[in-house]
């Protein structure tokens, strides 16, 4: 099928950006890498779509005063290639391999995975394993959101209309803390059917994804100073929906799995 037919313009500048995007009908194209192919489905068909690659100020990196602030439109390669993402936020370097393939990595970008919100992307779950935070922005100004806030519901999250996400910013690792991040899917490159990311500073952090509509944060499991009293707590921290292949209770065992493999990476030292 081909897409229904669109308008499509690429503002030079984010405020002529936001002009366009409150415009009833209006979709913002990053990467494409979702979009394109739910046009082409005809699952969505917006009058107008904003072709957001062009704000440069959206693309970089930096490492500023220990914070690792990641621009919306850096790609999954980009961001898998970035030294200080591998230096100082491993967590989201060792998820990018599990994105997709290397030729949706290429175009495909971190704002549009967040914006986006699918319950099995990697992103989310890292982001909220990190505490981190997402900079939205609108005509209004700036918003900084917890990324434990963001992510609401089900393919939803906290942009009003009119915004956009502009950047992420996380706290770079400290040499005392350590992550996790394991995904189990049936293919490499495919969604997963569950994942965890993990992160140990004072304490544990144990989010999954694919586990519920939005990432789980698994706050019974992430409290227990044992594994077998971690893995117990999980039954009372994830109801995973069953999938084509695999029922709830099979996905929870699964849950259990990489809880002890991320227990096992966090308390090894280095
Ligand atoms: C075959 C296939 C396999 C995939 N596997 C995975 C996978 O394993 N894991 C995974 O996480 N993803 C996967 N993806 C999705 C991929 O990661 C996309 O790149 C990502 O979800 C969307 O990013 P994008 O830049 O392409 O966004 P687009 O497709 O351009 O946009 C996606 C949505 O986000 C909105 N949007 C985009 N950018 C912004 C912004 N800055 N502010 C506000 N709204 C915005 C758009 O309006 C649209 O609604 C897969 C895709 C395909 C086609």
């Amino acid at each position: 099928m081909k897409a229904p037919s669109f308008a499509y313009v690429k503002p030079k500048s984010l405020d002529e950006a936001f002009a366009l995007i409150e415009q009833p009908g209006a979709k913002v194209l990053a990467g494409g890498q979702s979009l394109i192919p739910s046009l082409n489905m005809r699952l969505s068909a917006p009058e107008l779509l904003v072709d957001i690659t062009g704000l440069a100020s959206l693309s970089s990196i930096t490492l500023e005063q220990g914070v690792v602030r990641i621009g919306a439109l850096v790609t999954h390669t980009q961001l898998g290639e970035s030294k200080e993402v591998t230096s100082h936020v491993p967590l989201l370097a060792a998820a990018v391999p599990h994105v997709a393939h290397p030729a949706i990595r290429n175009r495909g970008t971190i704002g549009g995975s967040i914006a986006l919100a699918d319950p099995a992307a990697e992103y989310p779950a890292c982001l909220v394993a990190l505490g981190a935070s997402i900079v939205v922005q609108g005509k209004e100004g700036e918003r900084i959101v917890a990324a434990e806030e963001f992510f609401k519901g089900l393919f939803e999250v906290d942009l009003r209309p009119g915004e956009l996400v502009v950047a992420v910013e996380v706290r770079a690792q400290l040499k005392d803390e350590r992550c996790a991040f394991l995904e189990l899917a049936r293919r490499h490159g495919d969604y997963a059917i569950i994942g965890l990311a993990a992160y140990r500073s004072k304490g544990n952090r144990f989010v999954f994804f694919n586990a519920g509509a939005t990432p789980v944060f698994a706050r019974n499991a992430s409290r227990e100073k044992d594994l077998p009293a971690a893995k117990a707590a999980l039954k009372k921290d994830l109801d995973p929906p069953a999938d084509l292949y695999n029922s709830s209770a099979a996905k929870l065992h699964l849950a259990g799995v990489l809880l002890e493999r991320a227990w096992t990476q966090l308390t090894t030292s280095h």
